[in-house]
């Protein structure tokens, strides 16, 4: 069996530490990724939450068009993964009433929600309208710390994400280490038709939103629908250079070293 993987040293706030742990984490991902990277989904997330523990890992979700199935995945090997939620105070109505539903129909016991920093809000959208303006200030304040600081209890973490998303996720592997964390990405070499299987197989409830025409779904200031034919992520900030929010680009290791 192979050994559990050691706790970052957080205590000490020392960067040169910081700077060996991260190093550390990054093997562990290299070594994860060459031992369990070419597993089915289910195999990896089983894989996983043995190696790291049920205590020390946990999945990010945005209960969007395809999140049941990375949430029904790990709710058939363990109900009492943490499961978070960013709530950004943008998000569609739909979105949250989907969030509840599917936590009932998989039985999911610890659904955590995030919210951004009272102060932060204050100082940096008091109306809320920042968005309309600096996407990615307006980013940074209701996703980016919100997730560093979701994450910060945890030695590794689960998302959706998937390669043919975007040309930012094309080359990524199932494990890759995020400063002192490991991000899990099961799903990695899935498909649309293997996502569409297994929701059909397994009878999987979907965000209301899809049959609007809503196939990547974040904050409803921030997202559109597409025509038949287009990228499913070509909604996502429409008419900006911007495709990611920054939970996953490296903008995020900066953010998880500062709550370190
Ligand atoms: Fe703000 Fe839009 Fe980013 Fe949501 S997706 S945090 S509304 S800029």
């Amino acid at each position: 069996m192979e050994a559990k993987p050691a706790r970052p040293d957080r205590a000490s706030g020392v960067a040169t530490t910081d700077r060996a742990n991260d190093a550390a984490v990054a093997e562990q991902a290299a070594a994860l990724q060459a031992t369990y990277g070419g597993l089915s989904p289910q195999r990896v997330i089983e894989a996983a939450i043995h190696h790291f523990g049920s205590a020390e890992i946990a999945a990010v979700s945005s209960f969007g068009a395809d999140s049941a199935v990375l949430l029904h995945m790990i709710a058939e090997i363990d109900r009492s993964v943490p499961v978070i939620f960013l709530d950004t105070g943008q998000h569609f109505g739909e979105t949250l009433q989907y969030r509840d539903q599917l936590i009932g129909d998989f039985a999911l016991s610890n659904l955590r929600i995030i919210t951004p920093l009272e102060d932060a809000l204050a100082a940096g959208d008091p109306d809320g309208t920042l968005h309309k303006r600096d996407t990615e200030a307006c980013c940074a304040i209701r996703k980016v710390e919100p997730m560093a600081r979701s994450v910060e209890p945890y030695a590794a973490w689960f998302t959706g994400r998937k390669r043919f998303q975007a040309e930012t996720r094309k080359a990524m592997d199932v494990f890759e280490a995020v400063g002192p964390r490991v991000r899990i990405n099961p799903l990695a070499s899935w498909g649309t038709s293997d996502l569409a299987g297994y929701m059909r197989d397994n009878a999987l409830r979907e965000n209301p939103l899809v049959a609007y025409g809503y196939l990547s779904i974040g904050c409803f200031p921030c997202t559109q629908p597409v025509q038949p034919g287009e990228d499913a992520r070509s909604g996502r900030w429409a008419g900006q250079a911007k495709t990611e929010c920054g939970i996953h680009l490296p903008g995020l290791e900066n953010a998880v070293q500062a709550v370190r």
